[in-house]
């Protein structure tokens, strides 16, 4: 059946669509100074703002919005905000195999402070403790699942296996035949709400918030960095640079990400037969299998949230309004929401919209210092940055402080990701691993020579 209940959703993102999204903070103007300034009012840069001022109270701290707040990626994700500062741990088993015990227990201790920050702040972000469940929906998908739950079990890492039978206690779909259920370390959240609650915290620390202020320069004059807006200066001793898939601010940052953009679809709210019909009782937050993957959850007013699977790049893209829509992939996304909850064919979409996904070569941020040291980078999150970006934002003020810390010893943090080639051989080189991953998908999983090479080189192409 063609798809075509997508086309009566607004094309804005839903979390955005609020009437308590608050007005905009005054622009920046003039001539002004700071400890630090952070470019970037997405969770990258707020986190990096309220920990400097945690750090130390008495700091000075500016936070630049190019737009507003939240308005990129960190206001159009799925709300899974979980512990992995790996892209999961399979992605990091295969590059940092030596570390990844230490890994995995930065991840925990940084996402246990998140929580723990958003009460202590009291932020209200709808935060629902529904762990995470990795579905597959294929039977190749249920023996990669079974091989992985044995990798983590040899990882001593808490998950449940869910055979073909154990998965209907989870979710009621035809296509779903196994699962591994990992029930701490993932919390679903409201995405918008959580930034503009720690934007609410900043301030209340003593930070200062200016949105629709872009920065055109960032450069060293004598020991200060200059940090230039569209209508004025700020003289900084530090500068955390948190502008994600946008064009880098810092030379030696160039090529370490690409924006690829990725997909989501808002259901109107299920009533209760609806919900009762795809039996999602734990209202665990799903992803599939695939390796183009689709992410869902529910939402406290019990729409389902439906995303993933294409992940797009475009010859010489850069971030633009004008692809935060796509039709074809909405449509696609329609049918394939209808192949997993056959029983919810009639359901209507309120929302449909896009988002540039900051994406690296090796799926993970990373922290690059600049400026002899006075400016920090972070970005490369790759679709999994709503928990990981507080773990990277702490660490890029332990360098930029001068600090040894766990943190800064990661291999993670001082080797740099292999930057994406110039263009054309950027377009061409992702477009062939993005067909390359179809036909694994569509061969039973089963990985092409040119992946394989990609694998054996640690590259690779994600969301
Ligand atoms: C559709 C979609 C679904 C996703 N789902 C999930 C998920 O479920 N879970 C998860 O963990 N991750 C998810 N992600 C990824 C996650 O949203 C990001 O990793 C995270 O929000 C990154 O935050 P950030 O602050 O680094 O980047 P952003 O939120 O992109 O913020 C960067 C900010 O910098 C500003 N900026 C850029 N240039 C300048 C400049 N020159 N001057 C001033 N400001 C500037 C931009 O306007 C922007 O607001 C998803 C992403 C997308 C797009």
């Amino acid at each position: 059946m063609t798809a075509t209940r997508f086309l009566d959703a607004a094309p804005v993102p839903f979390w955005l669509d609020d009437p308590r999204r608050p007005q905009p903070r005054e622009a920046h103007h003039g001539v002004g100074h700071a400890d630090l300034v952070v470019v970037g009012g997405g969770f990258t840069g707020l986190w990096a703002a309220l920990r400097a001022l945690e750090r130390d109270p008495g700091r000075r701290v500016v936070l630049l919005e190019a737009d507003r707040l939240a308005s990129s990626a960190s206001g159009r994700n799925g709300g899974f905000c979980v512990a992995s500062i790996t892209h999961g741990d399979a992605n990091g088993r295969a590059r940092w195999p030596a570390e990844m015990p230490l890994l995995r227990r930065l991840g925990d201790q940084s996402f246990a402070e998140l929580l723990d920050s958003i009460d202590r702040h009291g932020i209200d972000c709808d935060l629902e403790a529904t762990g995470e469940l990795t579905v597959a929906v294929a039977p190749w998908q249920a023996d990669e699942l079974a091989a992985e739950s044995a990798e983590l079990d040899a990882a001593g890492v808490a998950h449940t296996f869910l055979d073909e039978d154990a998965i209907g206690a989870e979710i009621a779909s035809p296509l779903a035949c196994a699962g591994i259920l990992e029930e701490h370390g993932a919390v679903m959240v409201n995405p918008a709400k959580l930034a503009w609650g720690l934007a609410d915290a900043i301030e209340q620390l003593g930070g200062v918030i200016h949105e629709r202020s872009p920065v055109r320069d960032i450069d060293r004059r004598g020991s200060t960095i200059v940090v230039a807006t569209s209508d004025g200066t700020l003289a900084a001793r530090q500068v955390v640079v948190a502008t994600a898939a946008f064009p880098a601010l810092v030379k030696r940052t160039a090529g370490r990400v690409v924006p690829v953009y990725d997909y989501v679809l808002m259901t109107e709210p299920l009533d209760r037969d609806e919900l009762e019909s795809i039996g999602w009782r734990h209202r665990r937050g799903i992803g599939d299998g695939g390796n183009q993957f689709h992410y869902l959850r529910l939402t406290t007013d019990d729409r389902i949230l439906f995303g993933g699977y294409e992940a797009v790049y475009r010859f010489n893209q850069k971030v633009d309004p004008r692809f935060d829509q796509d039709p074809a992939i909405f449509a696609t996304l329609e049918q394939h929401f209808d192949a997993m909850f056959p029983t919810l064919a009639g359901v209507r979409f309120s929302h449909r919209w896009g988002g540039a996904i900051d994406t690296s070569t090796r799926f993970a941020a990373s922290t690059t210092l600049s400026h002899r040291g006075q400016v920090a980078t972070v970005n490369g999150f790759t679709g999994l940055g709503v928990g990981a970006s507080r773990f990277f934002a702490s660490t890029a003020l332990d360098l930029l402080d001068g600090l040894d810390t766990e943190a800064t010893r990661l291999e993670m943090i001082t080797r740099a990701p292999v930057p994406f080639p110039p263009e054309p051989i950027r377009f061409l080189g992702i477009e062939a691993t993005r067909r390359a991953i179809a036909a694994a998908d569509a061969n039973e999983g089963r990985r092409g020579p040119w992946l394989q090479l990609l694998d054996r080189l640690g590259l690779g192409f994600d969301s």
